[in-house]
């Protein structure tokens, strides 16, 4: 098979490449402006095939007691994947506007491999534990705790790593027993249905285990929310989406697992290298143009060294070409689209209106007339009050924010209603551990650590959402618990 015909994109339902009901879109190429591609637009009636195929699948085939079946089908989409790989990267670049170096990680390679991982959880997980015996209200009794899986799971993912998301909810769904409709971003319908190809041609996955339907219409998401036969949402994108996903959850009373926003703070401490820490914070923030949730986008640093932290966090985001996603050098290529790069645009304007300064950056790059780029920007004399340090702006932009000391530091960091992600430079491993217990964050990088990770939950406090994604931890929140209690044994 080959992957390359771009118009050949179709729905995956019941184990069928369907085309959309709705006819087709286009996949445009955010650093070009061309069509590259046209993807199946899927409509309600098609979303409610592909609900009824996963609970068909679910109900009536062996495949969530199937555990080693299971892992043989998803080494087998890995493996499938891996031969499709630089196919893949062609489109994800072309699609997504990834650059290409993270293409051989997080936005291709490293999810495809990560299937590996949700493989050996299918296999070697344990299912039932035995819990002992006991005499509840005097009856002798033996109790055993079985795992099962949830049943169908809605996964719901956005555009800006399309492949690293949308594997991070079917590796797990899948590994756990569950049948899954994936309903990719509209912006990224390729990157999806191309997974779903391979699926439909290249594994053993059964007919309506898997159903990916791409689609303009947002509402098929909410759809997919409220629609009882679906068991469990899961759920990655903004935090108002997110609301949205919950309210219409809860029609039904289903299980809702949350992935959303994040405005991470960077806490430099005064024992720090303040420049390298800050040098570092800036570049971090242009890689895949700022479009990543768990960024750090706020900086704190110490007051006395203000100015020194923003002279070198402006030299580093002057110095990161913006360009051509393709080039193997590039970190920082375009927006996803025209809509994101107006909303940018409009938090460059905010900042000066706030009174704050815009030290390097604020527009387009000049050397480029096509595609949605942004320069790297970076925001002086605002405090954390300001909108601009207050709401995800999602581009390549950093705020830099003064502070009086660790105690301060950590009440800015805190001061936000998302949770997501953060840093902390210094020396004394004491008074990083008191910043680290501080911080009410899901995940936490010390001195240039990373978190990321197959095996490393991954997820937010606060606004930033709800459950893991990833691990063991992630990989639990698509079962049930069932307690089986019979006869006490001897
Ligand atoms: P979005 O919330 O606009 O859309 C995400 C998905 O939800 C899309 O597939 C969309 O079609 C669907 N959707 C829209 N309205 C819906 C509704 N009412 N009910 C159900 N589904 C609906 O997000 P986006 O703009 O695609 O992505 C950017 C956002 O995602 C940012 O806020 C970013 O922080 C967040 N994000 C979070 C994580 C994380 O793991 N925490 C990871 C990546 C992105």
């Amino acid at each position: 098979m080959t992957l390359r015909p771009a118009d050949s994109s179709a729905l995956l339902v019941d184990g069928k490449l369907i085309p959309g009901s709705g006819g087709t879109f286009d996949i445009v190429n955010p650093a070009t402006e061309e069509i590259v591609g046209r993807a199946a637009d899927g409509t309600a009636a098609d979303m409610d095939a592909a609900i009824a195929a996963a609970r068909r699948a679910f109900d009536t085939t062996d495949w969530s007691r199937d555990h080693a079946f299971r892992a043989r089908c998803l080494r087998q989409l890995r493996d499938a994947l891996q031969s499709h790989l630089e196919e893949l990267r062609e489109i994800t670049i072309a699609e997504v506007g990834a650059p290409a170096v993270l293409t051989h990680g997080p936005q291709l390679a490293g999810p495809i491999e990560d299937l590996g991982y949700w493989a050996d959880l299918a296999e070697n997980y344990s299912w039932e534990q035995d819990l002992g015996n006991a005499t509840p209200m005097g009856v002798p009794t033996h109790r055993r705790l079985l795992r099962e899986a949830v049943g169908v799971v809605g996964a719901i993912t956005p555009w800006n790593f399309p492949h690293q998301i949308n594997f991070a909810k079917l590796g797990p769904a899948l590994a756990a027993g569950n049948t899954v409709v994936l309903k990719p971003a509209p912006d990224t319908p390729w990157c999806a249905a191309l997974v779903a190809a391979v699926i439909a041609e290249e594994t053993e996955i059964p007919a309506g285990v898997v159903n990916v339907v791409t689609s303009t219409d947002h509402a098929l998401g909410a759809q997919l929310c409220s629609d009882p036969r679906v068991d469990l949402i899961t759920f990655t994108g903004s935090t108002v989406t997110g609301r949205a996903v919950m309210a219409a959850a809860s029609e039904s009373l289903k299980k809702v697992f949350l992935e959303l926003g994040g405005k991470s703070a960077f806490i430099v401490l005064d024992d720090a290298d303040v420049a390298g820490a800050s040098s570092y914070a800036a570049f971090s923030v242009t890689v895949h143009a700022g479009q990543g949730c768990a960024l750090c986008t706020r900086l704190l640093v110490p007051r006395e060294k203000y100015d020194e932290a923003v002279a070198a966090a402006a030299q580093a985001m002057a110095g990161v070409r913006v360009g051509d996603p393709t080039d193997p050098g590039t970190v920082c290529g375009p927006l996803i689209s025209a809509k994101q790069r107006d909303r940018v645009e409009s938090y460059l304007r905010l900042a000066t209106e706030e009174g704050g300064t815009v030290v390097t950056g604020g527009g387009r790059p000049r050397d480029r007339d096509r595609g949605f780029f942004v320069e790297p920007t970076l925001i002086a004399g605002l405090d954390n009050s300001s909108r601009v340090a207050q709401e995800e702006i999602f581009g390549p932009v950093l705020v830099v924010l003064p502070h009086d000391g660790d105690e301060d530091a950590i009440r800015i960091a805190n001061d936000s209603t998302y949770g997501l992600s953060g840093a902390v430079w210094g020396t004394d491993p004491d008074r990083i551990e008191h910043v680290v217990a501080g911080v009410r964050t899901g995940t936490l990088g010390v001195n240039g650590g990373l978190w990321y990770s197959a095996d490393a939950p991954f997820g937010g406090y606060k606004q930033s959402g709800i459950g893991r994604e990833m691990g063991v931890a992630g990989f639990e929140e698509y079962l049930e618990t069932k307690l089986v209690a019979g006869p006490a044994t001897s």
